[in-house]
């Protein structure tokens, strides 16, 4: 038994020292009551279902560098239900309080509020905070007191509402617990390496994972990007945009740090105001996604708007799989995909094509999208995900409507001008002019044999032929299911 009092620092999609709300509680709480700090993370069921191949990985040097940050084999890793990890130290040590920061999918909240609800049967001192958005998703109401299904007017109440806190920083000192709970496994124990085989060479090379690499992007995006971003955004080959999107989905940064960094910029750098303001709209983006994701029954399997329960989606393994490899014929949605596979991530206004030939083109289901990026992105989370595949699948909260289809020729010749993006990532195609790269099909088979594009796929669906299947799916869905737009649950 160790003989002070501790509190358990319960650690989940907050792996940071830095402005951690539950952190700093938990060390006031120590400070007040002569006690000690026991930092620990449950590998438990809601987690696993949430993490795919590349968030694993993700995950798994998160801890590490977390682990490293409170100074090493300090961080105690469990496998099992959070509840009766939590019972079996509360029995081993003389445990009186428990912090952590709220998350918002229900699976998560369903476990949070039955723990909390034991602790206080069990005389437990039991608090959580907002260490993840701006805005509490409650906070946030329409006149009539309802949630928000539309962005624009939710991001207007949200810059009504008092500014998010300023960040705080880590805390100076935390009274760490010199006890190693004795069902505590190792990090190799969670078993969080890819699988079935390691693809996370270019991961790694892209990304580094853990809270000092989130500081790092973040600043060295302010320093050199965020000048271009309101004009360069949507340019995939600009590479403009600030890559924090896995730090946030693990909580390695707060967004009150991300915003409040971002406004400090602007106010030095008044001709920035607008740059910055359109960047902080995206992290608006995050918080309605969490919004949506908080107020929906299930937001990554029941479509917002019920009609599209009856939406004729085609199962075809075959067209699934080219696009799940980047070998739909399509050059850009094939660079996207291919830059998913090898790096993790993808851009955003890629991510919109490659989901819109998906979804129309192809009328794969929304959630066959959904699940493939949440196998492979880096930054695949409950919120964003789920809420990013309903809008693009035409039923979602604010989606653009089904019967707006990309093209994605037109898509690639506006958004990757001169090939830079396609010829990076589908270096079979490197040699075509300019004039062709969108549109290999067009080629002559002698140009295409000289370019050594040959072995370059014809489209899996003609262009004409994907729309006017998808338009005729719309109707069919209107016709039957005496559809509305604007109708969600
Ligand atoms: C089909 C599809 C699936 C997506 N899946 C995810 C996902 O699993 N996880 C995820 O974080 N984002 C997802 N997005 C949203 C967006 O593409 C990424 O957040 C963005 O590309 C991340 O790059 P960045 O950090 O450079 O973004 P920046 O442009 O620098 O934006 C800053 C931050 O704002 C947030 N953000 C930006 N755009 C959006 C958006 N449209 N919706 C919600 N939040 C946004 C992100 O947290 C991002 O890190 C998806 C978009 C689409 C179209």
């Amino acid at each position: 038994m160790s003989a002070s009092p501790i509190a358990i620092m319960w650690f989940r999609n907050d792996l940071r020292l830095a402005d951690n709300p539950a952190l700093m509680a938990a060390c006031r709480w120590a400070g007040q009551n002569g006690g000690r700090v026991l930092p620990v993370f449950i590998y438990d069921d809601v987690i696993d279902g949430q993490l795919g191949g590349a968030t694993r990985w993700w995950l798994r040097h998160s801890l590490q560098s977390l682990d490293h940050s409170l100074g090493g084999q300090k961080l105690h890793l469990f496998r099992g239900t959070a509840q009766d990890v939590l019972t079996s130290v509360q029995a081993e040590y003389q445990v009186t309080a428990l912090f952590w920061n709220r998350c918002y999918d229900r699976p998560s909240i369903t476990r949070d509020t039955a723990i909390k609800t034991h602790a206080h049967q069990t005389g437990l001192m039991c608090e959580s905070f907002n260490g993840q958005l701006l805005f509490e998703p409650w906070d946030v109401k329409t006149g009539s007191g309802g949630s928000f299904k539309v962005f624009s007017p939710f991001w207007r109440a949200c810059l009504k509402m008092p500014p998010p806190a300023a960040p705080q920083a880590a805390p100076d000192h935390i009274p760490l617990a010199t006890v190693t709970p004795s069902q505590a496994v190792s990090l190799a124990e969670l078993d969080l390496a890819p699988k079935p085989f390691d693809w996370a060479g270019g991961l790694a090379e892209r990304f580094t994972p853990g809270e000092a690499g989130a500081r790092a992007q973040l600043h060295d995006f302010i320093d050199e990007r965020l000048i271009d971003y309101a004009a360069l955004r949507d340019y995939p080959d600009q590479r403009v945009t600030s890559e924090l999107s896995p730090h946030l989905r693990f909580g390695e940064i707060s967004p009150r740090h991300i915003w409040h960094a971002t406004a400090h910029h602007a106010d030095a750098h008044p001709a920035q105001a607008q740059t910055t303001a359109k960047f902080q709209s995206e992290l608006g983006w995050r918080e309605f996604a969490h919004h949506v994701l908080f107020h929906a029954k299930d937001l990554a399997t029941i479509p917002l708007q019920p009609a599209f329960a009856r939406f004729p989606w085609v199962q075809d393994a075959d067209a699934l799989k080219r696009w799940q490899t980047g070998q739909t014929g399509f050059p850009i949605v094939d660079a996207g995909m291919r830059e998913l596979w090898h790096t993790g991530y993808m851009h955003n206004r890629v991510r919109m094509i490659v989901g819109s030939v998906l979804v129309k083109h192809l009328l794969g289901d929304w959630r066959d999208g959904l699940a493939w990026f949440d196998a492979t992105l880096v930054d695949a989370c409950p919120a964003n995900n789920a809420f990013s595949w309903q809008w693009i699948g035409g039923c979602g909260a604010d989606a653009a409507p089904y019967f707006r289809i990309f093209n994605p020729v037109l898509q690639g010749e506006k958004f990757d001008p001169k090939g830079v993006y396609v010829r990076q990532w589908v270096p079979e195609l490197r040699n075509l002019p300019d004039t062709l790269i969108h549109k290999p099909w067009e080629a002559p088979r002698l140009v295409l044999i000289g370019a050594g594009a040959a072995s370059y796929p014809d489209p899996v669906i003609g262009l004409r032929q994907g729309r006017d299947r998808a338009m005729a799916a719309w109707r069919e869905m209107k016709k039957t299911a005496n559809f509305e737009e604007g109708d969600m649950t």
